[in-house]
């Protein structure tokens, strides 16, 4: 067993030896199996939550309402989750409510694919009530159960289904692929936050055009926040050769860039999706980047702006999209960058008004933005003495009207 499972058994072992059942659950059960890295080990358990806490010096409520608390050992964290079904589903949405049960088998049952049904015990031993090996062996995703139930109850189920597909370079089975066409609209009642989570780890897997791909197939392209009317775009990524994103925000700068977006588009697409604001101002600088690249190569100013991260990523996609850099020289311009932030200018604020330049107000951001731009530039070198003439020239002109 890897040795996350190794560092978790003592855990298991202590629930069990209260009287209860207690199984490795999950994503990594599966990707043990496949030889997969794993990152998070997750438990499942007959005791209910009060039982875990009261097995356990240190326990996080961390999702108590839905039976998860977290068990803290040897400064690892495990959520021992109680098995449980979930029943009344509403709206087509994944239920509020859940029942705690003891039999791992009901909670097994209300897994969504075979291969995420797997359950292990302590030992090593797989419990496969739903073929869920033969599945692995066979390179498929497949609903538990069936499939247009169970994507009734949860339509978040059929991204999953891609987004599974896309991370293992699996297909997806016939029977569950159809169903995902027959209840695709069906995607239109999940919070748009659950299906970005979803799509992003779509596009981060190893066949993200095949997803996309499926997306377009089962109509699912039509009811995720404005992509259907960018379906060239779609199409774009689809024939780009294969390629491996390692961040959302090289995701949405691909996307972005291939859709042909402006900085207003972008911010307005990325809102429907719900994105975070250090999210859209990523992705408005990745595509700045890679349209001057593709222009005529990153000017000083840009390199300044983007930072080395988001340079960083900014090459990622542009090796996705198949323009050709020179990233070593990219990133040697940016080592070289007399300045890296603003704190670095030689003069600040406070120096202009000492030195009798100017009063406070808002006149000195926008100074202070010219020096920065100057020095960044090559134009003046990073010393205050210089600066501060300069600041005296600009506004000398600007006084004559110049
Ligand atoms: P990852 O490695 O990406 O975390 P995972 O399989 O652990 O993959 P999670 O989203 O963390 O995926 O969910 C953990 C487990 O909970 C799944 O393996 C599956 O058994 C179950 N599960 C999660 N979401 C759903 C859902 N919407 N419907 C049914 N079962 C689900
Ligand atoms: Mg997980």
């Amino acid at each position: 067993l890897p040795n996350e499972f190794e560092m978790a058994r003592p855990v298991l072992q202590t629930i069990e030896s209260a009287g209860f059942e207690a199984y490795f659950v999950g994503g990594s059960v599966r990707d043990t199996i496949l030889g997969l890295p794993i990152h998070d080990v997750d438990i499942a358990a007959s005791a209910y939550p009060a039982e875990i806490k009261e097995l356990f010096k240190r326990t996080v409520d961390t999702g108590i309402e839905h039976g998860t608390v977290m068990v803290l050992d040897h400064g690892n964290g495990y959520e021992v989750t109680t098995f449980r079904t979930e029943s009344g589903y509403q709206d087509y949405r994944r239920p509020d409510q859940v029942t705690f049960i003891r039999s791992l088998d009901e909670d097994l049952k209300r897994r969504d694919f075979t291969i995420n049904a797997l359950a292990m015990r302590e030992d090593g031993e797989v419990i496969d009530l739903f073929n869920g090996l033969t599945d692995l062996k066979r390179r498929l995703i497949r609903a538990v159960g069936d499939a247009n139930v169970r994507f009734n109850e949860d339509a978040l189920r059929m991204m999953r289904a891609v987004r599974f597909a896309s991370k293992l370079d699996f297909s997806i089975d016939p029977d569950t692929m159809s169903a995902i066409t027959t209840h695709s609209h069906l995607l239109a009642k999940i919070a748009v936050e659950r299906i970005y989570t979803e799509f992003v780890k779509m596009m981060m897997g190893s066949k993200p055009r095949l997803g996309l791909q499926d997306m377009c197939n089962t109509k699912m392209i039509d009811y995720v926040p404005e992509f259907k009317n960018y379906l060239p775009g779609i199409k774009k990524i689809i024939a780009l050769p294969e390629f491996r994103l390692k961040n959302e925000f090289q995701v949405w700068g691909l996307i972005s860039f291939s859709f042909g977006l402006n900085h207003k588009q972008i911010s307005e697409l990325l809102k429907r999706w719900k994105a975070a604001n250090q999210t859209i101002e990523a992705t408005q600088k990745i595509v700045t980047a890679l349209r001057e690249l593709v222009a005529h190569g990153l000017n000083s100013m840009t390199l300044f702006n983007t930072g080395q991260s988001l340079l960083g990523d900014t090459m990622g996609v542009a090796r996705a999209l198949n323009i050709s850099v020179d990233e070593t020289k990219v990133m040697q311009r940016y080592d070289q960058l007399p300045i890296k932030n603003v704190h670095e200018l030689a003069i600040n604020g406070g120096d202009l008004i000492k030195a009798g330049v100017l009063k406070p107000g808002p006149e000195l951001g926008r100074i202070l933005k010219q020096l920065q731009s100057v020095v960044i530039n090559g134009e003046l070198n990073n010393d205050q003495p210089t600066l501060l003439e300069h600041a005296r020239v600009i506004l000398s002109h600007e006084r004559k009207g110049e």
